[in-house]
């Protein structure tokens, strides 16, 4: 039986642009999408006119230059997503706005459910420099209990609050912490250290089809700003099954690769335990969503990063570790032979140093593994012979220079101006052959072009330049953010460049980042993001039919 000559290939879209710069050397005029693939490029804009028929979509995007879409190495999507959930306190100048905020979402949602803001706020930005109070509480919200927690250690409730937590007049104060009262002896609402968790534990967190229901909106955020994967940085098994039913749902802007916690909590049996019941192994999903491992954390961050030398505002003070090297030696090798990647937390460089140790030792009993199997997450100080050692060990190191960006000021005030210059970077590893994967962990959504300019700049939000020796062009910076992370994720064969074959995830800007002053990325943003050959921010339309 013989076949006809199959029918000529016909694009779902073929977009000619100004540059399209592929990652890996090439620069294209035209692309054509066919499914979630890209299928064709050209170099010429018209070059793939002959694919295109009457149900391609042909976009004219001559004033557009594309890029791979952006693949962030470490963000906390779930928590970014979550915090959709709360009221956004923040925002408030007031005390009006505060509690204004606060009666709108108590009428939004049925008696008896709690309210929860935001956490990120704090009463020297309110107009009145104080605290609200649980009388103001209570009017804004007499029938839903109301947990506003400002930072970790203390929070203002009101009397539905103070009730639905067991807290009468004469409960005493937990250990480690205090339940306010006013002069005449009844409660003011206001809780402090181990008081918050006391009552913050009859605060149930959302829904699993709320946290999916969020994982849309939060994706989108990110989808706005020309991400198209998101490897999410920690998450639990209960979070995993939220991720599924937002894929389910499709609900997903983005791709996501998910790393497991493992806690320092637990003993190495344990800890191996929960490996075993996972019952899978790194890689285990689809093209949206996929195990990428575990996650450990070794250190703490701007505050408990474990350093060789003390702190420089806390002279007695240089950090701490979570883990002993002897268990997590244990649970790295097991996990190891299991199938599993570990990416673990360590931010000052005697964290990098013991992490070195410790997966030195691992491979001392599994034998050699592949790439971006042992990953080093922030490293962010380090010495020459730290890094040296991480890549002759061939232990690849996820950055994310919108730590210093965010928190230079505080790591100023703790580390000192020295370290501060010196955090992460990115020329050192780069001379140095390190394999380098570019992302955030901002827990927002944060533009990715600021992030370049900042990797070319070393510019900062409040701490000006620091270390503007540690600079990398704005082309490795593109390729650490893509390529970069598509290597992490092993899946350099299927994402991370313009390439026939490779899934279509692609972003659009109105100016062309390879040419134009660094400067001018700092606030730029894409006029178009697609991920897997679907429109996940358009709103121009430039892409529709
Ligand atoms: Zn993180």
């Amino acid at each position: 039986m013989t076949r006809e000559p199959a029918e000529p290939l016909l694009l779902d879209y073929l977009i000619r642009a100004g540059a399209i710069h592929s990652m890996t050397g090439g620069t294209y005029r035209s692309v054509g999408l066919w499914g979630p693939e890209i299928v064709a490029v050209s170099a010429e804009p018209d070059g793939l006119d002959d694919l295109a028929g009457r149900g391609t979509v042909v976009v004219d995007a001559g004033d557009l230059t594309l890029l791979p879409a952006f693949a962030d190495s470490h963000e906390h999507l779930m928590e970014a997503s979550r915090n959709t959930l709360l009221v956004p306190v923040d925002k408030a100048r007031s005390v009006a706005e505060f509690t204004g905020m606060v009666a709108d979402a108590a009428r939004a949602a049925p008696p008896g459910q709690w309210i929860m803001t935001s956490i990120g706020w704090h009463e020297s930005n309110l107009a009145e420099n104080r605290l609200p109070t649980l009388a103001e509480l209570d009017a804004a919200a007499p029938d839903h209990p109301v947990l506003a927690r400002r930072g970790g250690h203390l929070a203002v409730v009101n009397s539905a609050a103070l009730a639905a937590a067991g807290v009468g007049p004469d409960t005493p104060d937990p250990p480690g912490g205090k339940i306010g009262r006013l002069a005449d002896g009844s409660r003011d609402g206001v809780l402090e250290g181990g008081a918050v968790y006391q009552v913050a534990a009859f605060a149930p967190g959302p829904a699993r089809a709320e946290l999916a229901g969020a994982l849309g909106t939060g994706s989108a955020a990110y989808a706005a700003l020309g991400v198209g994967t998101i490897r999410e940085a920690m998450i639990n098994l209960d979070e995993l099954l939220a991720y599924q039913d937002a894929l389910d749902r499709d609900l997903l802007k983005v791709r996501v690769r998910t790393m497991i916690r493992v806690g320092s909590e637990q003993t190495p049996d344990q800890a191996i335990a929960l490996i075993d019941g996972l019952g899978a192994r790194s890689g285990f999903g689809d093209d949206w969503l996929r195990i990428w491992g575990l996650k450990l954390v070794l250190d703490g961050g701007v505050e408990g990063a474990a350093m060789e030398q003390p702190y420089a505002n806390d002279p007695g003070n240089s950090g701490h570790l979570n883990w002993g090297p002897p268990a997590m030696i244990a649970v790295c090798a097991e996990a190891v032979r299991r199938g599993w990647r570990v990416g673990t937390h360590a931010v000052g460089d005697r964290a990098l140093r013991t992490l070195l140790d410790v997966y030195e030792a691992v491979v001392a009993e599994t034998g050699t593994v592949p790439p971006w199997t042992l990953v080093i997450e922030h490293a962010m100080i380090s010495d020459a012979a730290l890094r040296d050692r991480a890549v002759r060990d061939g232990f690849g190191v996820t950055v994310q220079h919108p730590v210093l960006w965010n928190m230079g000021s505080e790591m100023l005030a703790t580390w000192g101006p020295e370290r501060t210059r010196q955090v992460t970077p990115l020329d050192q590893w780069v001379a140095a052959g390190a394999d380098l994967a570019a992302g955030t962990d901002l827990v927002r959504p944060f533009n990715p072009m600021t992030n370049v300019w900042g990797m070319v700049t070393r510019g900062t939000k409040s701490a000006g330049i620091q270390g503007p020796e540690h600079a990398i062009s704005v082309g490795t910076a593109l390729e650490l953010y893509t390529m970069g992370t598509a290597a992490l994720n092993h899946e350099q064969d299927r994402l991370g460049s313009v390439t026939p074959g490779k899934l279509a995830d692609l972003v659009a800007y109105p100016v062309d980042p390879l040419a134009v002053d660094p400067d001018a990325l700092a606030e730029l943003i894409p006029a178009f993001t697609i991920v897997g050959g679907r429109a996940t921010h358009d709103p121009d339309k430039r892409l529709a039919s």
